[in-house]
């Protein structure tokens, strides 16, 4: 389960270059990140307006029952655009979550889902609540409550709007959803589709859960693989013997580590929230994980250094950073002390405009959130056309495949005169599982993805590619729209 209780995304003193603070939002700063992207297309300003808004923002409240009292709850869900249907975000449960910060996640979904050709438009939820301060019990009630009030003015459902996990939510939540609404929709056949992240056994999908942190290192490695660009960062193509620090050890944060070092990455900085680790040699991440399990803590890891502040675990010599905690850590402030020449932001927003400013004077390669980040939407996507097809993926051609490539196995053996050992085989004739299907899908999402922003980014003299990332998505959104003949 995603765990919740960080900083609120917007409303922070964000210190600019020239030392003053600006109070800018963090929709405002996604419209300002939109803004630069549309000044290089030629859409009309209409339909740029059009794109840039949040369509419907649904505000309620309702109580639970606490502490032998009543307790109001602040919720949100809030669709921001609805070009294509469903649209589709995270449900966060945050103390500090709020209007604004929902509506800049919502918009990020939009480009986000455009960005790697995921056919939905972009929405979010939220509960103002820390989970931690709640029962089971009660927390299933909220959900259950949430749900119940986004059914009663049609904010959920398969063709609707499809929630997914987020900060503070998780597998469990998402199986509360959907029985809630097939409680509501007992005759509707494709209910289960009308959240994602859900348990395997209750409609979820394998991959599911590794999906962000996967497609982050599909993301990282795929930048790494053009020689030009690595070239001008004075390193070398590919992953293997890249140093990695890694910022935030929950889902998107461990996965992408264990992916990045099984590429042959070397770990040489974790960061948690009660400090941070540093070995040049290495650190092996399950070791690492199993050792804070058993201590509660990352410090004090054998043969590293203990490094006690967290956001100095950014300044920390690497190649590639990889921050996967929370939003704005890499500011105006700390920019000039990054020494990474590639930021991987595996979180939402960790790096400020202002930051990115500095760094981009400083040459380093931002891989954005809304690209590299988008694994996890890629793979919600599979699950809900899983549920919608009511079969799991694979399973009608596994079989066909094995035989096939059996049959062609005997048929090379044959020709060449060659056998192969049993194992190798088994191996070369195995037909893909659902989980196959759905790393392969991933996998191929990001690097095509990727592909598409680079060639964009090239070609637009003087842009980065979080803007060529803006422009891809505007476009593709933008598209959708003319053919609705809505803009002609
Ligand atoms: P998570 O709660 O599973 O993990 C976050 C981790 O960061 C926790 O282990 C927490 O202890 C740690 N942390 C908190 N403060 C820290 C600090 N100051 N320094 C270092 N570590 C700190 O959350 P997650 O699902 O991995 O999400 C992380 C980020 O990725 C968020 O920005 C989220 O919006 C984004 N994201 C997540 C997904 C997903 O599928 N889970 C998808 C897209 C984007």
């Amino acid at each position: 389960m995603a765990e919740n209780g960080f900083g609120a995304h917007n409303q922070r003193a964000i210190v600019s270059m020239s030392g003053s603070t600006s109070q800018r939002s963090f929709f405002e700063n996604v419209s300002l990140n939109f803004d630069k992207a549309a000044s290089f297309t030629e859409h009309p300003s209409g339909l740029l307006d059009q794109i840039k808004a949040c369509n419907s923002v649904y505000h309620f409240q309702f109580p639970i029952q606490k502490d032998g009292g009543y307790e109001v709850v602040q919720a949100w869900r809030v669709e921001h655009s609805q070009h294509k249907l469903p649209t589709k975000g995270g449900i966060r449960y945050s103390e500090e979550v709020n209007e604004d910060e929902v509506k800049a996640l919502a918009a990020l979904m939009t480009y986000k889902c455009a960005l790697v050709d995921v056919p939905f438009g972009g929405a979010k939820g939220a509960v103002k609540v820390n989970p931690k301060k709640y029962s089971i019990a009660q927390l299933q009630r909220i959900t259950r409550r949430y749900t119940a009030e986004l059914v009663r003015k049609n904010f959920i459902g398969p063709g609707i709007d499809v929630p997914a996990p987020d900060y503070g939510t998780g597998e469990r939540e998402m199986a509360w959803i959907a029985d809630t609404y097939s409680a509501f929709h007992p005759e509707a056949i494709d209910a289960v589709a009308c959240v994602t992240g859900k348990p395997v056994s209750q409609g979820g999908i394998r991959g599911r859960r590794e999906a962000t942190g996967r497609g982050v290192y599909f993301g990282i490695r795929e930048a790494s693989l053009h020689a030009e660009d690595m070239k001008g960062l004075g390193l070398t193509p590919g992953l293997k013997g890249k140093t990695v620090v890694v910022q935030g050890l929950g889902n998107v944060g461990y996965h992408a580590a264990k992916f990045l070092q099984e590429a042959d990455c070397v770990i040489v900085g974790l960061s948690e929230f009660e400090g941070a680790i540093y070995d040049p040699q290495g650190l092996d991440i399950d070791r690492v994980v199993k050792h804070r399990k058993e201590t509660k803590t990352i410090l004090g890891f054998p043969g590293a250094k203990d490094v006690p502040r967290t956001l100095d675990a950014l300044e920390l010599e690497c190649d590639i950073l990889v921050p996967a905690a929370l939003e704005n850590q890499i500011t105006a402030e700390n920019a000039g002390r990054i020494k990474a020449k590639i930021i991987g932001e595996g979180a939402n927003g960790p790096v400020t405009p202002d930051a990115e400013e500095v760094l981009k004077k400083r040459q380093v390669l931002i891989v954005p959130d809304m690209y590299l980040n988008a694994g996890g939407v890629t793979v919600s996507y599979f699950e809900w056309l899983k549920n919608l097809q009511h079969v799991r993926l694979g399973r009608m051609g596994k079989r066909f495949t094995e035989t096939s490539l059996a049959q062609l196995i005997i048929t090379i053996e044959r020709a060449t005169g060659h056998k192969l050992a049993p194992q190798e085989k088994e191996r070369l004739a195995r037909g893909p599982s659902e989980e196959d299907l759905v790393n392969s899908g991933l996998e191929d999402t990001m690097i095509n993805a990727y592909n598409e922003i680079r060639e964009i980014w090239k070609k637009t003299p003087g842009i980065d590619l979080r803007t060529a990332a803006f422009i891809s998505a505007i476009n593709k959104v933008a598209t959708s729209y003319m053919e609705l003949g809505i803009f002609p």
